[in-house]
């Protein structure tokens, strides 16, 4: 089984989608190196399924031109997106890896093709043709999460590193905790181990929340209409003036200090938590800064329901944040491993389910729950979340994606506060076993529900989207 770091889990990049734009966006960047040795007249892409159906709203052909300059998602300077394409677009041409300048027509190069290829809904070509007359095509597939992969592809050596806990499914996660009496997270610590250095783990993890703190805040102080022509409004910026009734701040930690006080009562700390989810899925719909947790579409569960725990509980601070991750990563792995992660395989209950049961086990364990009660919150989580479909309206990552967040932030903290009051051994199902039934279920869903934007919300609601 494939070994998963808690850092492949949570990724620094762009929105909105990882399957949709940082997976594209990845391979893109892979097969620019295979062919980073060769003089080449043209480049096509062609992109299945999925891709096709909803990837001008996830923005996948942006991605794919994003990666072809050699831009990295986690680097790429997101105030200037608009400027590379626009240039692409204008001078007909593309700088590929900034080294060779090619002719390239967006709407004649990058073809949408809505059959889907067997092994993975989101599939993805890219054919070069060389001016000494070869040739490469290669084709790549995004299983979510920002993850790719090629059907033929061997594992590589991250893949498959030895780990001293190895862990495939909930079962040998709670074998591991009860044998070494330990939490989930210095479990899963122990391993990150094999990967990089303690230094390298704290800091890359404390990395990520800065990341995340920052989409938040970011999202709270930014106004105005999202694009891609719903004319979607921006909310929780309203909704932090609101709350904040004019109180003064000129710091991140100000803001939050600012936060703690405004106080703990249910109605206002409903509000936050939805505020900071939906800041952060409105920074995702407009190409902003994001991490994926465990994808660009769910990206705000994760942050609203850490950013609750660190201004609304006690006892909190960088350890804390630390063993939040750890924790809530291993639970995304499981489900990776288990079931799936990707929209176009599973519905939302892929997105939104999985991130609501991550943050469930990881305050649960921050919370001082047992291990076996984060596990339960986990499968609380995901249990009422089974059988949610994908229905994006114009396949565009808002409606209801933007709310969703808010929502799957809330059903984490309440199967948290269950599991805290719970005792574990009466649980009448496992973890693995809700991992088990989502999969299922996936297999069983109408593919109009898997991202392609043919059911649902999506066609019953007509919105007319202005030329421009
Ligand atoms: S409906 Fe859910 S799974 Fe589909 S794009 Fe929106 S957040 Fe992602």
């Amino acid at each position: 089984m494939e070994r998963i770091s808690v850092f492949d889990i949570f990724k620094i990049g762009v929105g909105p989608s990882s399957s949709h734009t940082m997976g594209p966006w990845i391979a893109a960047l892979q097969f620019l190196q295979k062919v980073e040795n060769e003089k080449i007249a043209s480049i096509n892409v062609k992109l299945f399924g999925s891709l096709a159906k909803t990837g001008r709203g996830h923005g996948t052909d942006i991605a794919v031109m994003l990666g072809l300059l050699g831009h990295h998602p986690t680097t790429i300077d997101v105030e200037k997106l608009d400027e590379y394409i626009a240039h692409v677009y204008r001078t007909n041409s593309i700088n590929l890896g900034g080294k060779q300048e090619i002719p390239f027509k967006p709407l004649e190069n990058i073809a949408f093709i809505f059959e889907k290829l067997p092994f993975h809904p989101n599939a993805l070509t890219f054919v070069a043709q060389f001016k000494n007359g070869h040739g490469l095509a290669e084709t790549y597939f995004s299983i979510g999460g920002g993850f790719v992969i090629q059907e033929d592809s061997k594992p590589t050596e991250h893949q498959t590193v030895t780990l001293p806990y190895p862990i495939d499914r909930e079962a040998d996660l709670r074998r591991y905790v009860e044998a070494k009496g330990q939490s989930i997270s210095a479990i899963v610590w122990e391993n990150e181990l094999a990967w990089r250095s303690a230094e390298e783990i704290r800091t890359g993890l404390l990395h990520i929340w800065d990341t995340m703190l920052r989409c938040i805040y970011t999202g709270c102080h930014t106004d105005g209409e999202l694009p891609g022509g719903l004319q979607v409004q921006r909310r929780a910026h309203a909704i932090n003036d609101k709350l904040l009734a004019g109180t003064e701040y000129t710091t991140i930690n100000g803001w939050m200090k600012t936060i703690q006080i405004s106080g703990a009562s249910f109605a206002n700390v409903t509000k936050w938590v939805s505020c900071f989810a939906l800041a952060v899925n409105e920074e995702n719909a407009s190409f902003g800064r994001v991490v994926t947790a465990p994808t660009n579409g769910a990206a705000g569960v994760i942050p609203a329901v850490l950013m609750y725990y660190r201004c609304f509980c006690e006892n909190n601070g960088d350890e804390d944040v630390i063993k939040f991750l750890l924790t809530a990563g291993e639970i995304g792995s499981l489900f990776k491993k288990g079931s799936t992660i990707s929209a176009a395989m599973g519905g939302c209950q892929a997105e939104i389910g999985v991130s609501s049961a991550m943050a469930a086990a990881a305050l649960t364990e921050c919370m001082g729950g047992s291990p076996q009660q984060a596990l339960m919150a986990a499968e609380i989580a995901m249990e009422h979340h089974l059988g949610l479909t994908c229905d994006p309206i114009n396949g565009l990552v808002q409606i209801p994606c933007i709310e969703r967040n808010t929502m799957g932030a809330m059903k984490a903290i309440t199967a948290s506060q269950i599991a805290l009051s719970s005792n574990p051994n009466l649980a009448k199902v496992s973890l693995d076993q809700v991992i088990k039934t989502m999969w299922e279920t996936s297999l069983d869903m109408n593919d109009k529900y898997k991202e392609t934007s043919d059911g649902g919300l999506a066609v019953n609601v007509s919105v007319l989207v202005p030329e421009c």
